[in-house]
């Protein structure tokens, strides 16, 4: 049956940012899709552990270095036995002029949204391999993986950067029955955005320009993220598929 293929009954997945936004969407998605959910954030996910009981586990992880990464693996494999899909979500922005954007907006925006991702990703992949099965990976990038945005500049090269290695990735490790895809989240209605939905002027030019005539809301990516979590997308590879109510195309 084809609706069999979305399960993830007895996965086990990774998912960063797991107490806020579209995060918590995706871990609620995974869980009623049937997955175990070992959701890493920096502050207690307390509401997301509450919507999902026992399917959820919750590991503490600032993903602003490299060093948390093997104890966040050792703690989802010590509680669910093995890790079967992995969504890179934890991200941030920082808004400056460029003119003057500081080193200290560039560096913080880069750690977690690419050098973080990419080593977290790297030693999934490792463990994947050490299993056997396969797996797959989700990273979520943005409209400025495709765009240029104004006054994010370390932000557009973190997700253009990610759209970039998720195909680097996908060409590696294809060979081994992994997937690495990407979801392009357009404007979305979470703290990510709050500044942006604040600015009178640059909210309305946006959601002119949004041909849904909406912001998104966490449910609107659940579908994509099961879709490429899920065995339906195994010849899915190296593709970021844009969530974004028809801003790209427009
Ligand atoms: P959000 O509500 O701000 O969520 C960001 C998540 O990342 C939060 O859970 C946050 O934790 C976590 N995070 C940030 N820095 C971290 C760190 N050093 N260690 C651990 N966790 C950290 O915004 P969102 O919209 O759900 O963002 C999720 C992803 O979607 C991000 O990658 C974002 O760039 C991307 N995105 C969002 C939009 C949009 O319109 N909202 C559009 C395109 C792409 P805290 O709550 O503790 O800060």
């Amino acid at each position: 049956m084809i609706l069999d293929k979305f399960s993830l009954k007895g996965k086990v997945a990774i998912v960063t940012g797991s107490n806020t936004g579209l995060g918590q969407g995706i871990c609620r998605a995974f869980s009623e899709a049937g997955a175990l959910v070992a959701g890493v954030s920096r502050r207690p996910s307390a509401e997301t552990a509450e919507m999902l009981g026992a399917s959820f586990h919750n590991i503490i992880a600032d993903l602003s270095t490299c060093g948390v990464i093997d104890g966040i693996i050792e703690e989802t494999v010590k509680k669910f036995g093995r890790v079967d899909i992995l969504v890179n979500n934890a991200g941030v922005i920082k808004r400056q002029d460029s003119i003057e954007f500081s080193e200290e907006n560039w560096d913080s925006v880069l750690n977690v949204n690419l050098k973080t991702v990419f080593f977290l990703t790297q030693a999934v992949a490792k463990q994947f391999i050490k299993q056997g099965g396969g797996g797959k990976i989700i990273n979520i990038a943005s409209m400025l993986s495709y765009q240029g945005g104004v006054r994010v500049p370390s932000y557009t090269a973190s997700k253009s950067a990610i759209r970039g290695i998720t195909m680097t990735l996908a060409n590696e490790w294809a060979k081994y029955g992994i997937n690495v895809n990407g979801i392009a989240p357009g404007y979305m209605a979470t703290n990510n955005t709050e500044a942006l939905r604040q600015d009178g002027e640059r909210s309305s030019d946006i959601l002119a320009r949004i041909p849904a005539g909406r912001w998104g809301t966490p449910a609107d990516l659940e579908g994509a993220a099961v879709f490429l979590a899920s065995e339906a997308s195994d010849y899915v590879n190296g593709f970021t598929l844009a969530v974004d109510g028809g801003w790209l195309g427009r």
